[in-house]
């Protein structure tokens, strides 16, 4: 089975969605940089202060920043490891070429007007981390994570505007990464619309 896993896509391609199952079904660690960096905002520290402003806009956070940040989460992890939403750019893959071998990076396609609508609808909770949508993936009870009770929010970066400017900057600087794996000949492309159990078990081809 694949032990280093890299989910690559745009934002709303189901990266968090498909990761969340991969890690409770085969225990993989999953390191989100933007849940790290979410949670670093929160809790006010360095770090948070300054990503916090390319994060609203929908930039990417200098690659300093997050190459820092990884070098010393991905040091700490043994067994399977799963990277959500890093690398992000040619930069940042280099960065981690020099400390693990990717085994297999997981690329997921779908449509631009698909996302918006996804993202513009995704609800998150702040506690755990789990992402739902008030249409396709709704919690048992409004407004509340399934998971562990904690209220849902609406992130500030899903709102419509902001969602068009990491398409592009997507498109711009992490799009390249499908090209630099399949060099590698790491790249497996999955077809990310349709039900989320039907991804899931393309996903768990994938990973065999
Ligand atoms: P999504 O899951 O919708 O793709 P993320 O939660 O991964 O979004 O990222 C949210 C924001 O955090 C990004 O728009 C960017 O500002 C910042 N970010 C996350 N990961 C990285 C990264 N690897 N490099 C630079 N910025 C990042
Ligand atoms: P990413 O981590 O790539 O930004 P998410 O996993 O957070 O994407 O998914 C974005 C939104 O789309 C969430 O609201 C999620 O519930 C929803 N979603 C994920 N996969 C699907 C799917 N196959 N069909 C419909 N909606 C989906
Ligand atoms: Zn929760």
């Amino acid at each position: 089975m694949k032990t280093t896993i890299v989910l690559l896509g745009p934002p709303g391609a189901g990266k968090g969605t498909q990761g969340e199952k991969l890690t409770d079904e085969f225990g993989y660690t999953r390191l989100s940089t933007g849940d790290m960096l979410r949670e670093a905002v929160r809790n006010g520290t360095e770090l948070g202060k300054k990503a916090k402003e390319y994060m609203d806009s929908g930039a990417l956070v200098p690659n300093d920043l997050i190459i820092n940040l990884m070098k010393e989460k991905i040091a700490g992890i043994k067994g399977g490891v799963l990277l959500d939403g890093f690398p992000r750019t040619v930069e940042q893959a280099d960065a981690l070429a020099e400390q693990l071998d990717v085994d297999l990076a997981l690329n997921f396609d779908v449509a631009d007007e698909e996302l918006v609508q996804r993202l513009t609808q995704r609800r998150s909770c702040p506690n755990c981390n789990a992402v739902y949508h008030l249409v396709t993936k709704k919690p048992a009870k409004d407004g509340v994570c399934d998971k562990c009770g904690a209220e849902l929010y609406q992130r500030d970066d899903d709102k419509e505007a902001t969602v068009r400017n990491r398409l592009e900057v997507y498109r711009k600087n992490t799009m390249p990464l499908i090209d630099y794996y399949k060099k590698k000949g790491t790249l497996v492309t999955i077809e990310g619309t349709g039900d989320i159990n039907k991804i899931f078990e393309q996903v768990k081809k994938a990973i065999q």
